[in-house]
């Protein structure tokens, strides 16, 4: 037996001008859903169980970047996508380019668990949907007037929004504070992605992530949080959920890389996060949430900040925005 342990995220990159009232907000959901994982895991839920259920419920709250809340496409759409893996099997189950179902996340486990495949994307994952019966609705119900506002600057000013290089003050990665981020005020940005992993108390890692992507993105572009290895990766020694530059996520294997380095060099869970950080996330702005099967939980990002936040068995319990 070991002690369970649980961490939460809801992107990485933080707009220093967010508004102290979208901070509180942030972490007022991100306690929630902790909380909502804690009971689970006093009842004895499985890691797989868990994860699901805290980021269908960031699916269901419009505030973050999934499900409801979701980023929009250059045309004004929605394309939702999510991944969840199992540790113990190394079972997993991926969507993308989702518009109509309420939970991806959802949708991910069930091309797991009732699919030969282990992922399915556009019109074949709303087809295997609708013949599982999930809950779907219309496209407008993912759309919020916040991400309508952003889309409009966003193309105004012909950009990608993400707000990973945004410096809290002076000086991220080198780069002075701006005013204004690809010309756009910063106050435009918002959060981003969310994810959970968790570990039980039998030792059983699995990870969960989900996302409508970057703003402005073109349709049909895929990231890094439902692809296996890149945003999401679980197996018998840890389980991983990524954000950030979904393009430098997929071409660093970010979270595969953190089990191989625990696998191949024998490190920590801490120490495999930071060496990951440090050495193989290439040219690009990014974050990541960790568990291990001895119960240890471990964040790491090269970017200002990141919603996030973990609650231990033996009772620790931690949600923050900034270092
Ligand atoms: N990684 C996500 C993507 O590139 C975005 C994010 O984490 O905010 O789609």
């Amino acid at each position: 037996m070991v002690g369970w342990a649980i961490a939460v995220h809801g992107g990485a990159g933080v707009d220093p001008n967010l508004s102290p009232q979208r901070q509180e907000e942030a972490k007022q959901l991100l306690t929630h859903c902790l909380n909502l994982g804690i009971s689970a895991l006093r009842s004895n839920a499985s890691a797989l169980d868990v994860v699901e259920l805290v980021v269908r419920e960031l699916e269901t709250d419009p505030l973050f970047n999934s499900g409801r809340g979701s980023v929009l496409t250059a045309n004004g759409t929605v394309e939702m996508e999510a991944s969840i893996m199992d540790g113990t099997k190394r079972r997993c189950g991926a969507v993308s380019g989702v518009s109509t179902v309420k939970n991806p996340i959802s949708l991910a486990r069930l091309v797991m668990e009732k699919s030969p495949h282990s992922y399915l994307a556009f019109s074949g994952a709303e087809e295997f949907a609708r013949q599982h019966g999930v809950e779907v609705t219309e496209n407008a119900y993912f759309i919020t007037p916040d991400n309508v506002g952003m889309l409009k600057l966003a193309k105004e000013a012909n950009t990608i929004l993400f707000d990973y290089r945004i410096p809290t003050t002076g000086k991220c990665a080198g780069v002075e504070s701006p005013v204004k981020m690809n010309g756009l005020p910063l106050s435009v940005y918002a959060p981003e992605t969310v994810g959970c992993v968790v570990v039980d108390s039998e030792g059983r890692c699995a990870a969960a992530t989900s996302t409508g992507g970057l703003m402005n993105k073109m349709s049909g572009r895929i990231g890094d949080s439902p692809i296996i290895g890149a945003g999401t990766y679980a197996c018998e020694l840890c389980g991983v959920s990524c954000t950030g530059e979904g393009e430098a996520i997929i071409r660093s294997t970010l979270a595969r890389e953190v089990a191989a380095v625990m696998e191949y060099k024998g490190y920590r869970l801490q120490e495999a996060v930071d060496y990951v950080i440090k050495h193989r996330l290439d040219e690009g702005f990014a974050g990541l949430i960790a568990v291990s099967n001895k119960g240890e939980v471990a964040f790491g990002h090269n970017c200002n900040g990141m919603f996030k936040g973990c609650a231990t068995e033996n009772g620790f319990f931690e949600v923050g925005i900034w270092d």
